[in-house]
Order: structure tokens, then C-alpha cells, then sequence
């Protein structure tokens, strides 16, 4: 007879109210000493885990918590600290864990980049000049205290050796078997003294498995298990995968372990496909992904319990665990506490805790036990998902027939670049490698204390709408001063690139708990597009008609793309993202129109995350790039040849999708590369772009000024590729998280810079 289990893989850390974040800032900055850290997070773990037995859990993992970040704390366990930060073995001390993830005085932090495609940022392990070792058995100590502390008998959770490599930087291909030489040990070593302890289960995550495998990936997947089974025996392996469909399938069920986890929410119906081709093999467990892991939507329990019933049947002689498709760690802890949304929308919510209890039910209703309760809940869940798709925001007539007519929205300028370069030239009269910043100045505590002031109802509409016009007069008092060629207003009225946006646009709702991590004790609260996105008032025009009332310098309108605001949001699951997206740009045409006619003439459309929607598979990543680059062109190319569009994007890894950015159109984009310019000029040399384009010239991630020649310098580097006619001089960022002074040093220099090298061209010419 079949068996069915309820699991989970993975459980936020940062607590109902992030207390995570709270204890572990406390921490850095000294307020609270190490033992009451431990003591804080202690009562976190515990919590969580209490949590989940109460939603009705079998399976609960243990080991997902951190001090910080899953990734980091295999690197740590393994002994894998660089060389710079001085450890010579043992375990690795607390503040050796923060400065590998945070940097010290003498040494740069690790790289920190993003997890798959979520806004989860891990640790980069580094594996050069490092000897790995066993320093502690984390997995082992966390299933103890479960035990211990709570009586749960938790399924320990590990990041595979795979997958570790995969993520890993520090070596060289070809050196690969060496690496799994030296790792292979200490995983067996881990996993014998957890089935010594009388572990039955332990909980393998390998997401990179549905990342493009070739055969050697293969070949080394089976290779590593192979190796672990032969040389670990009594406890049992759920290899768990996620994010995508396996492929290919055959050869990941085949792997020699006792069970697969498989998600059937991401997988594009694929993972199921397989299962009826090629069914599951007899005895081994499967872990079936079935409530959604990543996104905030109530499941229609009915739906997915036929879902559910499906695979139980395909997958006839194996025992099966009911779960959320990836670690409950990318949504936010609980609805619970949420006062202020629409019951409707409330209604239809479900986040880590609500899923639990979704999992529990599904299981549950296998049984037929507790039928008439079961059936009412089932019930219950099917209405608030029918209730919300009825609801008259997901029906807005205006934006329904605009989808329909999408075809006759041009997303295409009137003329070619190179015939609305020579009108832009004679309309605008730049210098040769005109100045000009990505957008943001400082947001100072000045800045933030009045927002605070006028959130909270103690300063009306008008008191801090003039606070803001102060701040843009004195911007563009500076930036006038400086000499910078274009100007912004500064971004001052936003907190957030999306929310800002997200808070005018119909659609969207913000909650006032749903926090996610991002990287370290970073967390967002990513706004909720539950409706039909539509434009209801002008967003930016007030403040960047002002900005340009001060200057005889053009002022750049300054839009957030609809890329970036999809990327960065939780997005309803009823409809294709990509006609979300399009939804989304339609507004934004509206905005960009309003701009024009109000006499802004350069407008930049960010899209700082078009990068960050890339699909795991290669080949889903034309189809994603083909939408969103028509979607940026819905939003941007309504305008007069002499309108000048700008974008910019933040990541220095775009050698892949160079083409991609050069069809976005824009007269002018400007890219964030200071931190890795060598490679990135090198794609240039392969590849000339030609439209116009500013290479950030210095890191604004950074408090340091740089000087001039060194500024100079990079300008010519970039010179040697790229025509010098279509350059401009940019820092590489926003500049909000930096302080005054800093800002306008830098920008002080970066002018003179411009200004050194346009008089050595004209000398030249002479
Ligand atoms: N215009 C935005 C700013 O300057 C761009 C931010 C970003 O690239 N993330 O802040
Ligand atoms: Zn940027």
C-alpha cells in the first residue's frame, strides 16, 4: 500500500517579525553579545519547528536555519574559509562567519550572488588554496536539539555536493574530480554519523540538477551518489530538486538514492509529462512538489488534490511525500497578521505557515480520514480562489480591451537610431562624452525622517511635497555647479524603485508583514500585483516638470521599467507573467506620454532586473527575453524621434544577452560594470554596440572617491572599443545609499575627467 506523508523543505528565518534580523544587526553592532544571539535565534529555530508540527508536518526539516546563509554554512562546516581571513582550523568562529559574508578591515568579503531565479543572494564559496575539513557536523547537532528540546524526530537537511560545486568559484574545470576527491569524504563522513545517531531520512538539495545537465554532469551525479551509497549504509537519501523540471529524467531517477523530490508547480507541466512516459521506479520515495513554494496564493485545494492524485497513481508502488514545491524560505511568514487588506485578497493569500497547513490537508484528504472536515476546508480554499479571480480588480474592463488591441500598440520608434541620432544631435548639443548619474542622489536621514513624518500623518501632502522640492532645488543647484550636462531631480520622493511605482499604479497591494530575505539580514517586502495593473494619475511628471523649471540643462523623467517592476513583485498566478508585464507597460506608455508633453524630452526607463527574469533552461531564456524587451518597447517607444530614451542596468554578466539589450531600442543606456570592467570592455571587443551607451566609470558601492586620472583611465579603456560619438560618462549606479560629500567628490572629479579627455581630443584635432 502506498504511504502518504506531509513535508517541508525549508522554513523562513527571519520570524514573524524579524526577530532574525534584529538579533543578528543587534549583534553586529555590538548591542547584544554572542550568547544572547544564540539565545535569540535559538528561540527562532525552535519556534519554526514548533510551527510546522502544529500545521501537521510528518517530515520537518532540520539544518535550514541559519546564522546567515545556507550556502555559507556548508563552506564553514567544510572548513572552507579564503585564506585572507586568517583561520586555522576548528570550528569557525561567529565573527569569522560574518566577515567571509560581510568583509573586514583587512579583507574583502566573498561574493554574494543570486539563488536560481529567485531574489535570494547565497555566499560564493571560494575553493582555491583551501585544504576542506569536517569542522562540525551542523545537520547532526540540528537534529539533535529537535529531539532533545522538542521530541521531533527531524529530517536533516544538506546542500548536495553537487550542487556546492556548481556554485562554487575557485577552480578550474578540468580540476573538478580533484575538488569531489576531497569533498566526497567529508559528505560520507556527515551522513555516517547521522545514520549512527539512528537518522532514517536526510533531505539532499541538488536545484543545480535542473539547470542545463550535460552528459559529464551526469556521469558526475552518478558518480557522487554512487560513491555515497556504496560507502554509507542505514540511512535513506531524498534528493531533493526544485525551481524546474529534471531532465533529463530517466537519468536523474535513476540515481542511486532512495528518493526524489520533484516539483510539479515550476516544472511547465514537464516533471509530470515524464512521470506518465516514463513513470517512477518501484520503491524509491517520491517527494511531490505540489503546493507552490514560491509565490503567496491560496492553492485551489480541489485543483491541486487532483494534482496530487494523479502522481500517486503514475508513481504506483512508491511511497509519496506531499510538499511545498522548493524551501518555504522565498515567501513570507504568515497572513495572519495582516490588518489592512482587502478580505478578498486576504482571503486569497497563503504564505509559509497557511502552507503548511495546505500541504497537511492535501495529505490529509488521501486518507479519507476527517472527510467532512477535509471536504469543507477544500471547499473553503476553491471559493477564496474563485472569489479573487471575480473580484471586480482582476476585471477591469479598460485594461482587458487594451490586452486585446496590444497589436496596434507600435513598440517600435518612428525611425531608425541612426535617423533619430542626427535629430536628437542637433536638438540636444551635448559634448563630446556628455556627463550625467543614473538617477538617485543621497536619501539622507533628512530624507527618510520626512517621510516617516508624512506616512505617519504628522506633516500633510503639501509640507512634504515642498520638503521634496527643497531637496530637488538644492540637487540641481549642485549638479549645475558640478557641470554635469544632464540632469535628475533625485529620486527623493521614493523609498523603493518598485513601490513607488507600485503605490500609484492600479493592481498592486502592499502588505505590512510579508517580508522575504534577499541577502543576509536583508529583507523585502516585494509589492503584491493581485489585479489589472492600469494607470490612474500622472506618477513622475510634478516632479520632473519642477527639476526642469530650474534648469536650462535637460532634466531626464526617470521610470522604473515593467521588467524590473514585475521581477521585483509577487505576481498573481492567473494570467502569463508576460501578460502581466505587458499590463504593466501599457501604464507606463502613459507615464512616458505624460513626460513628453509636459516637455521632458530625455526620458530613462530602468530596468535594473531585466537579467534576473532569465529561465534556469537555456532554452526557455529566447522566448522570456523576446517578451520582455517588447514589453520595454511598449513602454518607451510611443516618443518623437527627438526624445531621447535612456535605460539602465545593474550587473556586470550581460555578455550573454547583449543582443537582447541592443533590440531594447534605447538611444542611450547606461550599465553598471565598474566592478568588472576588464570583462566586460573584453565583450566589446567582440560585439560593437551600437547605440548609445555610458559604462559606469566609477563603483558607487563604494565610499571611496576615486581621483581623476584614475577615471580617465577607464575612460580610455573604454575607448579603445567603443566609438567615442555614441559614449557616455556615468557613475555605474544610483547614487542614494551614498553620502553627500562623497557624492559630490566624486561626481567633481568625474566631470573633470570628461573635461581632461575632450580637450586632449580637440588639441589632437587641431
Ligand atoms: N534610477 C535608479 C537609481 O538611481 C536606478 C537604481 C538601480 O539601478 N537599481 O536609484
Ligand atoms: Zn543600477
Amino acid at each position: 500500500m502506498t504511504k502518504v506523508f506531509s513535508g517541508n523543505l525549508g522554513y523562513p528565518r527571519i520570524g514573524e517579525n524579524r526577530e532574525w534580523k534584529k538579533a543578528i544587526e543587534g549583534f553586529w553592532a555590538g548591542k547584544i553579545q554572542e550568547e544572547e544571539l544564540h539565545r535569540a535565534l535559538k528561540s527562532i529555530r525552535l519556534g519554526n519547528l514548533r510551527v510546522q508540527r502544529d500545521r501537521g508536518i510528518d517530515i520537518i526539516p532540520v539544518g535550514d536555519f541559519t546564522y546567515y546563509d545556507h550556502v555559507l554554512d556548508m563552506s564553514t562546516m567544510f572548513g572552507i574559509v579564503p585564506p585572507r581571513f586568517r583561520y586555522d582550523g576548528g570550528a569557525v568562529p561567529l565573527q569569522t562567519y560574518y566577515d567571509i559574508a560581510r568583509g573586514n578591515k583587512e579583507a574583502a568579503a566573498s561574493e554574494m550572488t543570486k539563488w536560481f531565479n529567485t531574489n535570494y543572494h547565497y555566499i560564493v564559496p571560494e575553493l582555491s588554496d583551501v585544504t576542506p575539513r569536517l569542522t562540525k557536523n551542523r545537520p547532526l547537532l540540528a537534529y539533535r536539539e529537535a529531539k532533545e528540546e522538542l521530541g521531533i524526530e527531524g529530517r536533516p537537511v544538506l546542500l548536495g555536493l553537487y550542487t556546492f560545486l556548481k556554485l562554487s568559484k575557485g577552480y578550474e574545470a578540468a580540476k573538478r574530480q580533484e575538488i569531489v576527491d576531497k569533498l566526497l569524504p567529508l559528505y560520507v563522513q556527515v551522513l555516517r554519523e547521522l545514520a549512527d545517531e539512528g537518522v532514517k531520512w536526510v533531505q539532499i538539495d541538488e536545484p543545480s540538477i535542473v539547470t542545463s545537465l550535460t552528459e559529464e554532469d551526469i556521469r558526475l551525479l552518478h558518480s557522487i551518489y554512487g560513491a555515497i551509497t556504496e560507502q554509507v549504509s542505514g540511512i535513506r537519501i531524498m534528493l531533493q530538486t526544485y525551481f524546474e523540471a529534471i531532465e533529463p529524467y530517466e537519468a536523474i531517477i535513476a540515481l542511486p538514492v532512495q528518493g526524489i523530490g520533484l516539483d510539479f508547480i515550476h516544472d511547465r507541466g514537464a516533471n509530470l509529462e515524464a512521470l506518465r512516459k516514463i513513470g517512477f521506479p518501484k520503491g524509491k520515495t517520491l517527494g511531490a512538489g505540489v503546493i507552490d513554494g514560491r509565490n503567496i496564493w491560496r492553492a485551489d485545494l480541489p485543483k491541486q488534490g487532483e494534482l496530487l492524485a494523479q502522481i500517486i497513481k503514475l508513481a504506483e508502488g512508491s511511497d509519496i511525500v506531499v510538499q511545498p514545491s522548493a524551501s518555504l524560505l522565498h515567501v513570507p511568514v504568515t497572513v495572519r497578521n495582516e490588518s489592512a487588506l482587502e478580505p478578498v485578497l486576504k482571503e486569497g493569500l497563503s504564505f509559509a505557515e497557511e502552507k503548511l497547513q495546505e500541504v497537511a490537508l492535501l495529505a490529509k484528504a488521501t486518507s479519507g480520514a476527517n472527510g467532512e472536515e477535509v471536504a469543507r476546508q477544500f471547499e473553503d480554499s476553491r471559493r477564496a480562489v474563485r472569489n479573487l479571480q471575480d473580484s471586480p480588480a482582476r476585471n477591469v474592463e479598460k485594461v482587458r480591451e487594451a490586452m486585446k488591441q496590444l497589436s496596434v500598440y507600435p513598440s517600435e520608434r518612428q525611425s531608425s537610431f541612426e535617423e533619430r541620432r542626427a535629430k536628437q544631435k542637433a536638438k540636444w548639443q551635448l559634448p563630446l562624452l556628455p556627463t550625467t548619474t543614473i538617477g538617485s542622489f543621497p536619501q539622507t536621514a533628512e530624507v527618510r525622517a520626512a517621510r516617516r513624518k508624512w506616512r505617519k500623518g504628522e506633516w500633510d501632502k503639501e509640507r512634504y511635497d515642498a520638503f521634496v522640492r527643497e531637496q530637488i532645488a538644492e540637487w540641481i543647484a549642485i549638479q549645475k555647479e558640478i557641470g554635469l550636462d544632464v540632469l535628475v531631480h533625485g529620486e527623493f520622493e521614493r523609498t523603493d524603485m518598485v513601490e513607488f511605482f507600485g503605490e500609484k499604479l492600479a493592481g498592486f497591494a502592499f502588505t505590512e508583514g510579508g517580508w522575504v530575505q534577499s541577502y543576509g539580514s536583508r529583507c523585502v517586502k516585494p509589492p503584491v500585483i493581485y489585479g489589472d495593473v492600469d494607470f490612474t494619475e500622472s506618477m513622475t511628471v510634478s516632479e520632473s516638470v519642477y527639476a526642469q523649471s530650474l534648469t536650462s540643462k535637460p532634466v531626464k523623467g526617470m521610470l522604473t521599467g515593467p521588467v524590473t517592476i514585475l521581477n521585483w513583485s509577487f505576481v498573481r498566478s492567473d494570467l502569463s507573467r508576460e501578460s502581466v508585464c505587458y499590463q504593466i507597460a501599457l501604464a507606463l506608455r502613459q507615464e512616458v506620454e505624460a513626460l513628453e508633453k509636459a516637455g521632458i524630452e530625455m526620458i530613462q526607463v530602468d530596468e535594473p532586473a531585466l537579467r534576473e527574469g532569465l529561465p534556469l533552461k537555456h532554452s526557455e531564456r529566447d522566448g522570456y527575453l523576446d517578451w520582455a524587451v517588447r514589453a520595454f518597447r511598449l513602454s518607451a517607444s510611443t516618443v518623437k524621434d527627438t526624445t531621447q530614451i535612456h535605460t539602465h542596468m545593474c550587473y556586470c554578466e550581460f555578455h550573454d544577452i547583449i543582443d537582447s539589450i541592443r533590440a531594447m531600442d534605447a538611444d542611450v543606456i547606461s550599465i553598471e560594470t565598474s566592478r568588472s570592467h576588464g570583462e566586460l570592455i573584453q565583450s566589446f571587443e567582440e560585439f560593437t554596440y551600437p547605440l548609445g551607451i555610458g559604462l559606469g566609470i566609477y563603483d558607487i558601492h563604494s565610499p571611496r572617491v576615486p581621483e581623476v586620472p584614475e577615471m580617465v583611465e577607464m575612460i580610455e579603456r573604454a575607448l579603445k572599443v567603443l566609438d567615442p560619438e555614441l559614449f557616455w560618462i556615468n557613475p555605474d549606479c544610483g547614487l542614494k545609499t551614498r553620502r553627500k560629500e562623497e557624492t559630490v567628490a566624486a561626481l567633481r572629479n568625474m566631470v573633470k575627467a570628461a573635461k581632461a579627455y575632450r580637450e586632449r581630443t580637440q588639441t589632437l584635432n587641431v
